[in-house]
């Protein structure tokens, strides 16, 4: 982004990174606080969650400096309120050098911020993975499969796909009154609860084969279950399968309950330090969530200085004017999908954006028309 650089400070971090220079303006940290603000009321989850952003975007500015500096462009680094600036140090030598820097080189420095942010982030889940841990973000947040991302056991799914492993229990509050209590000398573990097995158990004890367990069952079939794993298979596995089941167990007598099963497997993957695991959280949300809004083409995200070069590069008319147009349409459109999922402050930033983007365009047709 070109806008302008703000002012120094005396409350200005300064430090190199990578050859390059960092200056960290204060405005930074406190958007980065009141960011970091949900993360907890605990201060370390706060932190955790503060420090992820300001790496994130530190390394989203080293992508678009290190680019610079391979087309032969010495910049530094600003984080301020709205971000970070990768900023090119003499006009001159980014403007005189504009003939070699090409639509092609723009492309090139624009698409390294994100790009290195989210391939840090990727990194991040792989590295949680290796410790057969989960992000939380892509997990929890997003909804992808714990397997897919850090499942260390592949295991739900694999439980769930042995035949006869998961079965439905009910209340016997569920059934119908009369039976009551020949369910409760039917509950042999006493838990309120019947299984199938139950059932039928008491069924072959009175040597009434087909009397009730099958009709009564059907009278409840209908009516929400929940589900247990049937003890039996524990001796048939051998692998962390068992473990985690093992974990769930509550012992003697009491069922393996399948949202107990559940709980442990996420307790198991879940980061236990709280600090590294809003980091994580953090880190990895900042890292690919915002990346991706960034690289929406609307002005001036990264997104918008791609899309205008591409269609500099396609040799349309009107390059920067149809740039603008799309940016105005994406702007309102990333907007309302903004306020549809509750994203209030998301989408007023995007329709403000539009409008930005719009006033632009007024401009330079009271220009050039
Ligand atoms: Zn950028």
């Amino acid at each position: 982004m070109l806008l302008g650089e703000p002012g120094r400070t005396d409350f200005d971090l300064h430090f190199r990174c990578c050859g390059i220079p960092v200056r960290v303006h204060p405005g930074f940290w406190a958007i980065a606080a009141l960011i970091s603000m949900p993360a907890g009321r605990e201060p370390l989850p706060v932190l955790g969650f503060a420090l992820a952003v300001f790496l994130s975007i530190l390394i989203h500015e080293l992508g678009h400096a290190l680019a610079f500096r391979q087309c032969g462009i010495q910049s530094h680094i600003v984080l301020y309120h709205f971000g970070g600036l990768a900023i090119p140090d003499s006009i001159s030598s980014y403007v005189g050098s504009s003939s070699n820097y090409s639509s092609r080189s723009k492309i090139f420095v624009t698409a390294m911020g994100p790009g290195i942010q989210m391939l840090s982030a990727i990194l991040l889940v792989l590295v949680l993975r290796g410790f057969g841990k989960t992000d939380g973000f892509l997990t929890r947040a997003v909804g992808i499969p714990a397997s897919w991302t850090a499942d260390p056991i592949g295991t739900l799914t694999d439980i769930k796909s042995i035949d006869g492993a998961i079965l439905p229990y009910y209340p016997i509050s569920a059934f119908p009154e009369e039976h009551h209590q020949v369910l409760k000398l039917a509950d042999s573990n006493a838990d309120q609860l019947i299984t199938p097995a139950e059932l039928v158990n008491y069924e072959a004890e009175l040597e009434a084969p087909g009397q009730f367990a099958m009709p009564l069952w059907e009278t409840v079939e209908r009516s929400p279950a929940g589900l247990y794993v049937d003890r039996d298979i524990l001796e048939r596995l051998t692998d962390n399968r068992r473990d985690v089941l093992l974990v769930a167990d509550r012992g003697e007598d009491q069922l393996i309950l399948w949202s107990d099963v559940e709980d442990s497997l996420r307790q198991e993957v879940t980061v236990q330090n709280e600090f590294l695991r809003t980091f994580s959280f953090g880190f990895i949300q900042v890292g690919l969530f915002w990346a991706l809004l960034n690289l929406i083409p609307v002005y001036p995200l990264d997104g918008g200085q791609i899309m205008r070069e591409l269609f500099v590069l396609s040799g349309t008319r009107g390059a920067v004017e149809k740039s603008l147009k799309l940016s105005v349409a994406c702007g309102v459109i990333t907007g309302l999908i903004g306020m549809r999922f509750e994203m209030t402050f998301l989408g007023i930033m995007f329709f403000l954006l539009a409008y930005s983007s719009y006033q632009t365009l007024q401009r330079m047709q009271g220009r050039y028309f």
